[in-house]
């Protein structure tokens, strides 16, 4: 079937001139980023582009072809742009606008002779499918490094249209499309132009669904987290609790001594950063399936997974005396807090933390009451006594 090139110019145009809108007015709300900004302006252009192209015959050919095709490529590489701000690099105005103009600049070059199609068809698709591969590695970087679903989705759309402008730079360096008269071309080249405007709407949208669901994960990350010390909270840890293991796991409850103490004397901001300093000696510690929850004030909680009970206690050790050695560096402290731990294991298959946590804090609080500074084990009988 013969698509009409002219109307599926047309629509395209449109396509990418509402979507460009709609992505200022989402920047122009302020609450998504620079990103829309640059997405929005690369439609608009995209956009502005087609339609002088589609145009063509009943405007100059100075609009048609030199300023038309220049707007387009322009806009395509203010995608790229536009995707290494949403991946959070940064990208410098000056050098960006001479990118944009070295590259996008030499399509003029084509239009010199306006009957030089394929050459120009060729010189743009091939600066297309380069845009394409590099959005594509851009994206597959934003997907490791937050395993986004959308970021996954929006890097597979750049494949087909990469390979469909390296197929059209072919088509265009052998001469199949790309005749005097560009609108009486091939049906390749008429469903090709209809498949990118398909994909055109599709990044639209799937970048908007990148965006949520980055938003998402910040927001789970921040209910999720002590903002000061960056340890898990209540729900933050009750969420990670493996609750069916074959492999034993310890509770150790930990609490500072004599903080109030420092932070009567020192102010609530010394104390803050005695509560960071041991938050990251606890980390520098623990291993990366170990948890560590503020419980609430100066009280903690890490939970050791695999982790025999004379292992446990012996973390407990290493965690008490790093953290003196770590505050005693700390410059005019009158006090030296120290901790004191309680630990539970348990290797039963099914875990009842509930009972861990009662246990690990029977042992804390004898530890308080033995004097401080120390790491006990819960013994049901000797605490009971
Ligand atoms: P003990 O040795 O028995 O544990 O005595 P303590 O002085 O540590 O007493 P306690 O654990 O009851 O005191 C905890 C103090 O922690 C009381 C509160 O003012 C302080 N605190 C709670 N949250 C914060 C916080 O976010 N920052 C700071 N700087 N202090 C906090
Ligand atoms: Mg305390």
């Amino acid at each position: 079937m013969l698509l009409d090139l002219r109307t599926i110019y047309v629509v395209s145009a449109m396509t990418c001139l509402v979507l460009g809108c709609a992505h200022l007015a989402a920047y122009n709300t302020g609450r998504f980023g620079r990103w829309p900004a640059w997405w929005g302006a690369s439609n608009l252009l995209v956009g502005m582009g087609t339609v002088l192209v589609s145009l063509r015959g009943f405007v100059p050919s100075f609009f048609s072809l030199d300023v038309g095709n220049v707007a387009t490529i322009a806009g395509y590489l203010l995608m790229f742009f536009a995707v290494r701000i949403f991946a959070g690099r940064s990208v410098d105005g000056r050098r960006c606008g001479l990118v944009l103009a070295c590259i996008s600049l030499p399509v003029l070059i084509f239009t010199i002779d306006p009957t030089a199609v394929s050459a120009r068809i060729f010189y743009v698709s091939v600066v297309c499918c380069l845009c394409d591969l590099a959005i594509l590695r851009e994206t597959i970087g934003i997907y490791r490094r937050e395993k986004s679903f959308a970021a996954w989705l929006f890097a597979w759309l750049y494949v087909p249209t990469a390979v469909m402008f390296f197929i059209r730079s072919l088509l265009a360096a052998t001469g199949v499309i790309g005749g005097p008269d560009v609108f009486g071309s091939s049906p390749v080249h008429s469903w090709m132009a209809t498949t990118a405007v398909v994909f055109i709407a599709l990044r639209s949208m799937v970048v908007v669904l990148m965006a949520a669901e980055r938003s998402t994960n910040e927001l789970m990350e921040l209910a999720h987290h002590d903002p000061l010390t960056g340890a898990l909270n209540r729900c933050g840890l009750a969420q990670r609790l493996p609750l069916q293991t074959s492999l034993p796991v310890a509770v150790l409850a930990i609490d500072i001594d004599h903080f109030k103490q420092l932070n009567d004397l020192h102010g609530h901001v010394v104390g803050d950063d005695v509560l960071k300093l041991f938050a990251g000696v606890v980390r520098n510690v623990l291993r990366p399936v170990d948890l560590l929850s503020r419980q609430g004030g100066d009280e903690f909680l890490a939970v050791l997974k695999d982790v025999s009970a004379e292992g446990a206690v012996a973390t407990a050790e290493i965690i008490r005396s790093a953290f003196s050695v770590a505050v005693s560096r700390v410059p005019e402290l009158a006090v030296s807090p120290t901790l004191s731990i309680g630990v539970a294991t348990s290797a039963q298959p099914t875990i009842d933390f509930e009972q861990l946590l009662r246990e690990a804090d029977e042992a804390l609080y004898f530890s308080k009451r033995q004097g401080r500074n120390r790491v006990e084990a819960f013994v049901a009988q000797e605490h009971a006594a």
